[in-house]
């Protein structure tokens, strides 16, 4: 299978050289040197340009950082330029609007496309360990699995075009929001003299129990893979989780749909992004909480 790779940075490095493991022939393009050394390095074909990347795949994958830039990318770069026979998939965490925009547009010209975006961070594209959700013609969803294998875990179509984006805004804002209530309780904890990781044993297997309290525990030691262990380095960054509230809270407004924890939750990670912390893990959220920033 000859895919084109296009965006190769912190997510899209580590997926492109999941497609070259399996052998698969992979044409990489990024706008940064540094970025398409590292492709090279793990097995693709670093080239000039999208268009020497897409002008004979069969599975154009996109990686880029937001919406503007993937509509730009498609209508100017891609569309017209792969084959049309091409499958296009784009796996960037952007608005609604914009993917069913690319995706008809993509129609328009022949082409099928998905809305793909991914569960699971950097470690996880590393990995091959990602989550996809899916939006896409029914028709086209065997040949999207099969094209995104190397670098799944799972794979779920959520419906038709736009879905799959739907689907990751409305799950990342229920994981900003529950990482915010995990942080207030451990505060809590803590000014009441309750030991923080006794807490954890008794709430991962209460009530309380979460993602954010069984995988991604705010304090450290009870889970050792938690960024809470490493100063809140890595992961998951405020500014990234700031942006997918703020594509929630914009579908909110727009669908009439009434959310106000994730207002709530955006402004609190507006809040610690404002402060100069957009670059550590979102769960040093509880730092904040616990008015112990000066360490960050
Ligand atoms: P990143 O900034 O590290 O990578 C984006 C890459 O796209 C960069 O290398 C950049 O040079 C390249 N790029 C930008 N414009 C381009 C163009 N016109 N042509 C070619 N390359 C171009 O970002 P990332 O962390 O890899 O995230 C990518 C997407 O994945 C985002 O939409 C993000 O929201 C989403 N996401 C990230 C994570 C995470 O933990 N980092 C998790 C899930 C989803």
């Amino acid at each position: 299978m000859k895919i084109a790779f296009i965006g190769l940075g912190n997510m899209g490095g580590g997926m492109a050289a999941n497609q070259a493991k399996t052998g698969r022939a992979v044409a990489a393009f990024d706008l940064s040197a540094e970025a398409l050394e590292r492709a090279g390095q793990a097995g693709c074909s670093a080239v000039g340009s999208v268009a020497e990347a897409v002008k004979d795949a069969e599975v154009v994958i996109t990686m880029l950082p937001a919406g503007p830039h993937v509509l730009k990318v498609y209508s100017e770069q891609i569309i017209g330029a792969a084959p049309s026979s091409a499958l296009l998939i784009d796996c960037s965490t952007i608005d609604v609007d914009t993917a069913r925009k690319v995706a008809g547009l993509a129609k328009d010209a022949g082409y099928a496309f998905a809305d793909a975006p991914v569960s699971g961070g950097t470690a996880a594209a590393d990995a091959g360990n990602l989550a996809f959700m899916v939006g896409c013609d029914e028709g086209d969803f065997g040949r999207i699995e099969a094209a995104l294998e190397p670098m799944s875990r799972i794979t779920i179509r959520a419906g038709d075009h736009g879905a799959g984006q739907a689907a990751k805004i409305c799950n990342n804002m229920l994981l900003g929001i529950s990482m915010i209530g995990t942080c207030e309780a451990v505060a809590l904890a803590e000014r009441l003299g309750l030991d923080p990781e006794r807490f954890f044993e008794i709430a991962s297997k209460s009530s309380g129990q979460c993602w954010s309290v069984t995988s991604y525990y705010p304090w450290p030691g009870p889970v050792p893979a938690a960024p809470s262990n490493r100063d809140f380095q890595g992961g998951f960054a405020t500014a990234m989780m700031l942006k997918d509230l703020k594509l929630a809270q914009d579908a909110a407004a727009k669908a009439g749909a009434t959310t106000p924890l994730g207002a709530q939750a955006e402004a609190m990670y507006a809040l610690f992004d404002r402060m100069g912390y957009g670059g550590k893990d979102f769960s040093a959220m509880l730092q904040l909480l616990r008015g112990e920033t000066k360490g960050l």
